[in-house]
């Protein structure tokens, strides 16, 4: 198990998985949840849109997200929190994670002992709000500039 995150900081602390702990069929699951962020943050823009207007609470910079399937190269372990060392440059799929409640899923498996600081509301009980209340929220969402900058 590897510690993250530590005194200072918002949020928890993380506690990592060893990656050979992982088995094949998570890996699997790592694996073609990177291929499906990419693919929704890059040509879904309006699941994107509406989901992320579903999404409640903050990022507690775990660093549990940098850890999918492998080791981020960009990520600094070194200090507390980690950062991420392009973080103003940082992909989208980066700067969108959670995108719906599958990345939670896969971030679980990672650090399945520290929840994230993201959730969110029920598809079913958002769409139940009412077209307008959708509308609204969806309209307060600026996918580029979400998590961006940060202190
Ligand atoms: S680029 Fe930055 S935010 Fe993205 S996985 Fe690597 S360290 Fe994490």
């Amino acid at each position: 198990m590897i510690a993250t995150g530590g005194p200072g900081r918002p949020g928890r602390e993380a506690v990592l998985r060893s990656h050979a702990s992982i088995t094949l069929r998570d890996r699997m699951t790592l694996g073609l949840g990177k291929i499906r962020r990419f693919y929704l943050a890059h040509f879904r823009p309006g699941y994107v849109r509406e989901s992320l207007a579903r999404r409640l609470g903050q990022c507690d910079r775990t660093g549990a997200c940098c850890h999918l399937m492998f080791t981020c190269p960009l990520l600094d372990q070194k200090p507390q929190p980690v950062r991420c060392t392009i973080h103003e440059i940082k992909p989208k799929v980066c700067r969108l994670f959670p995108i719906d409640e599958r990345d939670l899923r896969d971030r679980d498996i990672v650090s399945p002992g520290t929840r994230c600081g993201f959730s969110f509301v029920p598809r079913d009980e958002f769409l139940a709000r009412g077209a307008e209340a959708v509308r609204e929220a969806e309209v307060r969402i600026h996918t580029e500039s979400i998590d961006l900058p940060r202190e």
